[in-house]
């Protein structure tokens, strides 16, 4: 968090460049204080845009200006870098609303995982989501034999053999968009496992202010179906 002097000054400063108390209020002041609230705010956004009634929220000049002083974003995801699958879009979320971990299979590294440990300590995030999605090239590639891939150039590689693991023994299903998903399914609650392996984020969800859920983005229709998500929205109060 910014010290509280520190943050009066950029305050001011922010007044001074045209953003009124009410923007800076707002953005100090996240809705999304708990990781239910977090989560029904993610599920809402997902309906809007895959029902044709997505806001696409901006903000105006004030708002952006606001900005300046600090980041409030209210989830964490880490998702796949395929371009078909734009996270804040796919939300109907706007600028500042998430903190976004892209990288192909969507994959939990030092790297990634450091960003979502930050998200939950610096930022005050409730809620980690670990996205996969229909048709992923990377997860496709980490079915294929070793030996098929042992040409490919030593990064993509390291990249495959990290998703390996959580696809090698996906049952040979009928039907190929069945196994698909079921393999990115897979992919998906192995990272879920990863990320709540971290100490940081095992403490954070113990203590009840965040908590770590699994996402499978269906491109054809443009539906998010969580995994993990009754027992966050069983939490809510009054829910
Ligand atoms: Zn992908």
């Amino acid at each position: 968090m910014v010290p509280v002097n520190k943050l009066k000054s950029l305050l001011h400063s922010a007044g001074k460049r045209g953003a009124s108390m009410a923007d800076i209020a707002r953005l100090k002041d996240p809705e999304m204080g708990t990781p239910a609230a977090a989560l029904a705010a993610l599920k809402a956004g997902n309906e809007r845009f895959f029902s044709g009634r997505a806001t696409r929220p901006e903000l105006n000049a004030n708002e952006r200006r606001a900005q300046i002083i600090e980041q409030t974003p209210f989830a964490t995801i880490l998702a796949c870098s395929d371009s078909r699958v734009p996270v804040e879009i796919v939300f109907d979320q706007g600028l500042g609303d998430l903190f976004i971990v892209r990288v192909a299979g969507h994959v939990c590294t030092p790297a990634t995982l450091g960003s979502l440990e930050y998200a939950i300590t610096e930022l005050k995030c409730h809620l980690i989501v670990v996205m996969g999605h229909e048709g992923c090239g990377a997860v496709r590639a980490a079915m294929l034999p070793e030996a098929e891939t042992a040409a490919q150039p030593d990064n993509i590689r390291h990249l495959l053999d990290a998703i390996r693991p959580s696809v090698s023994d996906v049952p040979p299903l009928v039907d190929e968009k069945s196994r698909m998903r079921e393999a990115v399914v897979r992919h998906v609650l192995a990272q879920v496992e990863h990320v709540q392996a971290s100490p940081v984020v095992a403490k954070a969800v113990a203590d009840g202010r965040v908590a770590v859920v699994g996402c499978y983005y269906e491109i054809g229709s443009g539906a998010a179906d969580f995994y993990g998500d009754e027992a966050v929205l069983a939490d809510e109060p009054g829910g």
